[in-house]
């Protein structure tokens, strides 16, 4: 359980710092009656198949997905993966999203299956609930480096923000403002990384001395319902400060399987040493779950699963897919192509996206479109917003017209690449100079090809 928690922390950091290509997407900007808006949680445009990717989302909440998987067909750059973002974002931030390209799933360390497998247990989430003992509170009194004198009803004394590495005394007051309790050093230590001071309404868990601010207290009110907003705040009655809180960490099933099969724990989910899972542990683990589940200790969570370029899938691969998705504990199977009609991987059989027929009819599918040139622009608008990129009108009517002329992608990359050339040059704002500078160092595929045709008596053939 401890190898879980300190997990599920350490990926709360590593999910605030990257910024990825689909950081922007926070769901699929649909209004109640699953109606796309025309620009809403980072998504752009595309409304048919939003819409439809509503209805699928209707029926994965009311559980009538099962056994069933959705195909994404369009061109590249067309938002499919962004669509199968927005789906697991609109599912709510526990959901897991797992994403990888049919062509991952062949390699020589692993076999496809267990590729395959992974895969899928990367997309089951797990909250493991878990009773903690929380101290709520306000911090009325902070004295540092000499106990109080009398603690109950104390309003004397130094109050500030505490200092980490100091000992001393907090005195913490109830709702009631009746009952004071009194925090020993190294809560101090701990409310200091918060900056805590007095007036603020805190959660403290015991255990681990992680503080939560809840809020602030408004002129020492006896009344906190009346506070606002910002008073999550439960009343204690008197004298019980200590109170037994449920506190839930997320982690996922491949991550169950790769601490409890590997000597390094948790570590070898960072050093990317998953290797082989044998089909023991991962039997231990899910009668261990199933366990959990009875008790009501945890519950699982369906995630994601994004497979692109599907059409690289082969035979043995489909009908791996085929049987795991009549698992109950099966994420959502979402898989994307760019392909038309083209052969079945390891036959001689041709087919829509290279998709066997059997397999072919449990999927909903959808379509992306091309991009309007209104579309690129506010896409590439919300992507210099999300990197924190200021940019004049003009760069971004050059950046637009780029997108147009070559690939939304294309443009999306050159915001970031614009942005250094704009910081090596001091400025603050990324100007057309620019993005010019950029769109000249680096070719897009047009040109790319252009310049192969030209020079290609100079390659190796
Ligand atoms: P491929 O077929 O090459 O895998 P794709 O269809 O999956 O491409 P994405 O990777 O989803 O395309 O889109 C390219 C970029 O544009 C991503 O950064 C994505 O987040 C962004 N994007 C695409 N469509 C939208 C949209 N409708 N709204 C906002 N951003 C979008």
């Amino acid at each position: 359980m401890a190898e879980l928690k300190r997990l599920s922390e350490s990926r709360d950091l590593t999910r605030i710092e990257r910024i990825g290509a689909h950081s922007h997407i926070r769901g699929l900007g649909l209004d109640n009656s699953l109606e796309a808006r025309a620009a809403s949680e980072g998504m752009v445009g595309q409304l048919p198949a939003r819409r439809a990717a509503g209805l699928i989302l209707e029926l994965i909440r009311q559980g009538k997905i099962a056994g069933r998987a959705v195909l994404l067909a369009g061109q590249p750059g067309t938002g499919k993966t962004a669509l199968a973002m927005g789906i697991a974002k609109s599912l709510g931030a526990e959901t897991p999203f797992a994403s990888v390209a049919a062509s991952e799933l062949f390699s020589l360390e692993l076999s496809k299956t267990e590729a395959l497998t992974q895969a899928f247990r990367r997309a089951i989430g797990v909250r493991i609930k878990e009773e903690a003992e929380i101290i709520e509170g306000e911090v009325v009194e902070i004295s540092i480096d000499r106990p109080l004198s009398t603690a109950a009803g104390s309003s004397a004394g130094p109050s500030g923000a505490t200092a980490p590495g100091k000992t001393g005394r907090l005195t913490l007051k109830t709702t009631d403002m009746e009952t004071v309790y009194e925090l020993g050093g190294k809560m101090i230590e701990a409310l200091g990384k918060e900056k805590v001071q007095s007036g603020d309404v805190i959660a403290l868990d015991k255990a681990s001395g992680k503080v939560t601010k809840l809020g602030r207290s408004i002129g020492r009110s006896r009344d906190y319902d009346a506070v606002g907003p910002h008073t999550k705040f439960v009343k204690c009655p008197e004298g019980e400060l200590q109170k037994r809180k449920e506190v839930v960490h997320c982690v996922t099933l491949h991550e169950i399987d790769v601490i409890n099969s590997r000597t390094q724990g948790f570590l070898a989910l960072f050093t990317g040493d998953t290797g082989e899972i044998r089909a023991e542990v991962r039997e231990q683990i899910d009668t261990k779950v199933a366990e959990w589940r009875e008790e009501g200790k945890a519950d699982i969570v369906p995630g994601v699963l994004f497979i692109d370029e599907v059409h690289m899938l082969d035979i043995e691969c489909f009908s791996f897919l085929n049987r795991a998705l009549e698992n109950d504990m099966a994420p959502i199977l979402v898989i994307a192509t760019n392909r038309g009609i083209t052969s079945i991987r390891g036959t001689n059989y041709r087919s829509p996206h290279g998709i066997p027929p059997d397999f072919l009819d449990r999927l909903l599918i959808i379509t992306t479109q091309p991009y309007t040139e209104d579309d690129i622009r506010k896409i590439l608008d919300i992507r210099c917003d999300e990197e924190e990129v200021e940019m004049s009108a003009d760069a971004k009517a050059l950046l637009t017209k780029i997108g147009v002329e070559t690939s939304l992608r294309y443009a999306i990359n050159l915001i970031t690449s614009a942005a250094l050339a704009c910081q090596k040059r001091k400025g603050k704002v990324v100007e057309i100079d620019d993005v010019s500078r950029v769109y000249g160092l680096f070719l897009d595929v047009k040109r790319s090809t252009q310049y192969l045709v030209e020079y290609q008596s100079q390659y190796m053939f």
